[in-house]
C-alpha cells in the first residue's frame, strides 16, 4: 500500500493508529502532542502516566479515546544537534519502531508527524527524507496504508535550488505560451490566428501536415465504415502499462509501489483492458516506469489526457521527466509546494 502524504491536523485522520512525537515524560507538552492529548482527553494522560516515561526511539502504545483512531503510538525523536550526533539513526529507529510496534497490533493504517521537526529542530527538509525513506523501505515486506501528515506548508522545503529551478520552467513554459496567444489575440479573425493555433499545437503535438504517415486518422481509407475504424482500436492504457512492466523486467509489484499505488487498484486496471485511470494515476505509472517524455504523452493520450504547458501540473511533471528524476516523493514534494495535485493515490 502506498504513502499518502497530506496536510492535516493529525487529530482529524481516521486510521488504525496515530503518531505522537512525544517528550521523554510521556505527560504532554506543545506541538503535536498537545494538540493529541487535547483532543483525545484525560483518559490518555491518565494512560501515559502508568507508563513512566519513555526513552528516545522506543514506541508505547496506548488506546486513543476520544480520537478517531484505535491507537496512539508515542514516540520519542531526537533533538538535533547539528547532525552529527547520531539523530538520523535514531529518527529512523522512532519511523522502524512505530511501524513494527503498529504491525504487531495488526493496523491496517497508521498516521506520522514529521517527527522531531518542530521543537526538536530537525531541518523540515531532511525529516521529511528520512520519513519517506523508511516507510517506503517497511513497505516493501508490508502492507499498510501510511500518512505522513504535515501541518503547515513550510515542512515542504524542498531544497531551494530544485524550488527556484522549476519556477523558472515554469516562467520560461508561460512566456512561451502567452507570448503566442498574445500574437494570437492581435487578430482575432486574420491569419495570425490560425498560425498562432498551429504554433501552439506544433510544441506539444506534430501536426498531421507535418507528419501524416504517423497521424493516427490518416492511414484510414476515406471509405472506411465506422465499423471498420473501431476495429482498428490502437493498444489501450492498460495494455500498454502490461506492456512496458514487461519490457523494463519489473514485477507488478515492484511498478506500483513504486508508483505509489494501491494494489486494489492496480488489480482493477491489471483486470480490465479499457480501464480509465485518473489523471495523476496515469502519471505515476509513468513515472515508476521511468518513460521518456515522448512515451509518457503516449501513454497519457491511451488514458485520454495529455501534458499541456497551459498549467503548473503538467510543466512540474515535464520538468522531473526531462531531467531524469523519477523519484515520486521528490515530484510530490515539489508539486505540493506548487499547490498541485499530488501523483498516486
Ligand atoms: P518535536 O518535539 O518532535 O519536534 P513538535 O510537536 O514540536 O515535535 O513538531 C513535530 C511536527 O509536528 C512539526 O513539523 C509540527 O509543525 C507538526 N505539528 C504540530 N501540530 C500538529 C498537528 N496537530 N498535526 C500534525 N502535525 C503537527
Amino acid at each position: 500500500m502506498p504513502i499518502k502524504i497530506v496536510r492535516n491536523d493529525i487529530t482529524k485522520i481516521e486510521c488504525d493508529a496515530i503518531v505522537n512525537a512525544a517528550n521523554s515524560s510521556l505527560l504532554g507538552g506543545g506541538g503535536v502532542d498537545g494538540a493529541i492529548h487535547r483532543a483525545a482527553g484525560k483518559g490518555l494522560l491518565l494512560e501515559c502516566m502508568k507508563l513512566g516515561g519513555c526513552k528516545v526511539g522506543q514506541a508505547n502504545l496506548t488506546k486513543a479515546y476520544k480520537l478517531p483512531s484505535r491507537f496512539v503510538i508515542h514516540i520519542v525523536g531526537p533533538k538535533w544537534k547539528g547532525g552529527q550526533n547520531g539523530e538520523r539513526e535514531l529518527l529512523e529507529s522512532c519511523y522502524h519502531e512505530s511501524l513494527r510496534i503498529a504491525a504487531d497490533n495488526n493496523c491496517e493504517s497508521i498516521a506520522f508527524p514529521l517527527i522531531s521537526s518542530g521543537v526538536y529542530g530537525y531541518p523540515k527538509d531532511q525529516a521529511l527524507k528520512i520519513a519517506v525513506d523508511t516507510i517506503t523501505s517497511f513497505l516493501i515486506d508490508h502492507d499498510m496504508l501510511v500518512y505522513i501528515v504535515v501541518f503547515d506548508k513550510s515542512a515542504f522545503q524542498i531544497s531551494e535550488k530544485l524550488f527556484s529551478d522549476i519556477t523558472s520552467y515554469i516562467d520560461d513554459k508561460y512566456v512561451d505560451t502567452h507570448f503566442i496567444f498574445n500574437r494570437s489575440r492581435r487578430d482575432e479573425y486574420g491569419e495570425s490566428t490560425v498560425l498562432a493555433e498551429t504554433q501552439i499545437l506544433s510544441d506539444d503535438f506534430e501536426t498531421c501536415e507535418l507528419q501524416a504517415p504517423q497521424c493516427p486518422t490518416m492511414g484510414v481509407p476515406k471509405a472506411a465504415s465506422l465499423a471498420d475504424m473501431v476495429n482498428q482500436i490502437d493498444e489501450s492504457f492498460s495494455q500498454m502499462l502490461l506492456r512496458k512492466i514487461d519490457e523494463k523486467g519489473m514485477t507488478d509489484a515492484e511498478c506500483y509501489k513504486k508508483a505509489n499505488v494501491d494494489r486494489k487498484l492496480f488489480s482493477k486496471i491489471r483486470g480490465d483492458a479499457y480501464y480509465r485511470p485518473s489523471k495523476t494515476t496515469a502519471i505515476a505509472f509513468a513515472i515508476a516506469l521511468e518513460l521518456s517524455l515522448e512515451d509518457t504523452k503516449d501513454m497519457l493520450m491511451k488514458a485520454g489526457f495529455a501534458l499541456s504547458h497551459s498549467n503548473k501540473f503538467d510543466i512540474i511533471i515535464e520538468y522531473f521527466i526531462i531531467n531524469e528524476n523519477y523519484n515520486i516523493f521528490e515530484i510530490n514534494e515539489a508539486l505540493f509546494a506548487f499547490d498541485q495535485s499530488l501523483l498516486g493515490v
